[in-house]
């Protein structure tokens, strides 16, 4: 699932493409019909993201955005970037945005409805602090993970408490602090929560510089000059079996928050 950094990218991405100008909306599979017709031929005139949430804004140049298309891609969700002239749409298009010099196709999100601004401000209050907002507030998931008999590891994957962090950022962030992600939330102290939440901020932002996780540092890789390879890009992600990169026991597994949880047993108290 695409996490807080890639949501963010596509918000400037579409903003910059799209932004500023009439859009035609519309659905080729049909499912989104309805919507689309009431966004067809109106202004992108801002962009937001909070966690894995989009929100197009549409209206008047100027005004508060009247409308909103919200987008949650889900596991499986993508969006296809071209130039004009688009092609004819091929699959499950659930919406293609046409701009002046570029089209983008929406296949396979999980949501994908308009929302008015009321509606926009609820769905925020629903969603945790994202590393990524200026408005963000760690103090709000301090309160909530300082609390909690939950694991860190089922927290950090809570839309609710923090929003943004995916499967990913979770089990890198958490080996970056030596922390055991069985380890329940109360039982973190505030100097180590404050440390997870920079560090997020800190990889956070540089993914969406990037337009990819890399958590590893230079030392702790094989290779340690260049690019980073997509293998040595990660300290535990997907690296079951495989020694630590700092302390050669082997990676373990095992499904935490429906998804697959890597840690080292050893670094990670
Ligand atoms: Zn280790």
């Amino acid at each position: 699932m695409p996490e807080g950094h890639t949501i963010r990218r596509l918000a400037r991405d579409h903003k910059r493409l799209f932004g500023g100008a009439p859009v035609a909306a519309s659905s080729p599979q049909g499912r989104f019909a309805a919507g689309a017709a009431l966004l067809d031929g109106q202004t992108l005139t801002r962009t937001d993201a909070h966690g894995k949430h989009l929100f197009h804004g549409f209206g008047d140049a100027g005004r508060t955005p009247a409308r909103w298309l919200h987008v949650h891609l889900g596991l499986y969700g993508k969006f296809q970037l071209g130039e004009v002239p688009e092609p004819a749409p091929v699959g499950q298009v659930r919406l293609r945005l046409v701009g002046a010099g570029h089209y983008a196709d929406l296949r396979g999100p999980i949501a994908c409805e308009v929302l008015t601004p009321a509606d926009k401000a609820a769905l925020h209050a629903r969603l945790g602090a994202d590393p990524l907002r200026s408005d963000a507030d760690p103090d709000a998931v301090w309160q909530r993970i300082s609390r909690s008999r939950t694991t860190i590891g089922q927290l950090l994957m809570d839309q609710a408490v923090i929003a943004g962090v995916g499967n990913v950022y979770r089990a890198e962030v958490l080996f970056r602090h030596g922390l055991d992600p069985h380890r329940p939330g109360r039982d973190l102290d505030r100097a180590q929560w404050d440390a997870v939440w920079t560090d997020l901020v800190g990889l956070l932002r540089a993914g969406v510089r990037a337009g990819r996780i890399v958590t590893t540092r230079p030392e702790d890789r094989d290779r340690r000059s260049g690019t980073p390879s997509r293998e040595d890009a990660t300290y535990v992600y997907r690296r079951a079996g495989m020694p630590c990169r700092v302390c050669g026991t082997p990676v373990r597994t095992e499904p935490m928050a429906t998804r697959n949880l890597y840690w080292c047993p050893t670094c990670q108290l």
